[in-house]
C-alpha cells in the first residue's frame, strides 16, 4: 500500500504521516525531512540546498527524486510507503509512478488535506514562535504557499484522472482528520 498525503505546508502532512507509521508499519517518506537531514549532517547536498529551503522555494526535482528512489526498497519492505511533500511537481508524480511501476508497484492512494490559506497562515506563526524553523518566517511561508499553489495543486488533476484522489477535511482536530483517513484508507477501492 503506497499513499501520498497530499496538501499546502502546514497542512498537517507530517503529523498523521507519524500516526501511521505507528498504526499501520508503513515507511514515512519525507523530501523535507531528508533534505534538513542533510543541512544538519553538513554534507555537499545539504549546503546546496540550505538558502533555497530557507527562501521557501522548492529544490530541484532530479535531487528529491533521487532522495526518493534509494528508499524505495526499504519502503517497499516494509509493506508500503507514505510520501509526505512528495511530489510537488508533475515532473515529481510522473518519475514517482515510473520508478514505481518499474519495481512492480503503483500508488494506491492520495488523500489531500484541505486547509485554507488563512488557517494555514495562522497555524504557521504559532509555530514558527515555538519551532523557530528558519523557513516558517512570514515572508518564506507565503513564498512556501505560493509554490503550492502554483506548481504542486496542479497535481490534483492528474491524480484525480488516475482515480486515486480521495479528500479530506484537514481543519478538524488531529483525531477528526485520523479518523477520515483511517476510513479512505479502509474503504474498498475500485
Ligand atoms: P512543508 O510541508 O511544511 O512545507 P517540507 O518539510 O515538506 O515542509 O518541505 C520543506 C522545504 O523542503 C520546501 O519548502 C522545499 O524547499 C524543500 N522540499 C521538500 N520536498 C520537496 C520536493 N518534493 N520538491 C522540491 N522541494 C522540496
Amino acid at each position: 500500500m503506497n499513499l501520498i498525503l497530499f496538501g499546502p505546508p502546514a497542512a498537517g502532512k507530517g503529523t498523521q504521516a507519524k500516526r501511521l507509521v505507528e498504526t499501520r508499519k508503513m515507511v514515512h517518506l519525507s523530501t523535507g525531512d531528508m533534505l534538513r537531514a542533510a543541512i544538519a549532517s553538513g554534507s555537499e547536498l545539504g549546503k546546496r540546498v540550505s538558502g533555497i529551503m530557507e527562501r521557501g522555494e522548492l529544490v530541484s526535482d532530479g535531487i528529491v527524486i533521487e532522495l526518493i528512489e534509494q528508499r524505495l526498497p526499504e519502503a517497499e519492505a516494509a509493506g508500503g510507503a507514505i510520501f509526505d511533500g512528495f511530489p510537488r511537481t508533475l515532473a515529481q508524480a510522473q518519475a514517482l509512478d515510473e520508478m514505481l511501476a518499474h519495481r512492480g508497484s503503483r500508488i494506491d492512494l492520495v488523500v489531500r488535506l484541505k486547509v485554507d490559506d488563512e488557517a494555514l497562515m495562522q497555524r504557521i506563526a504559532g509555530r514558527y514562535a515555538e519551532s523557530g524553523r528558519p523557513d516558517d518566517n512570514p515572508e518564506s511561508f507565503k513564498v512556501r504557499l505560493d509554490a503550492y499553489n502554483s506548481q504542486t495543486a496542479p497535481l490534483l488533476p492528474y491524480y484525480e484522472n488516475h482515480k486515486k484522489l480521495v479528500q479530506v477535511d484537514g481543519m478538524g482536530s488531529i483525531d477528526d482528520v485520523a479518523g477520515a483517513i483511517d476510513q479512505a484508507l479502509d474503504a474498498p477501492r475500485w
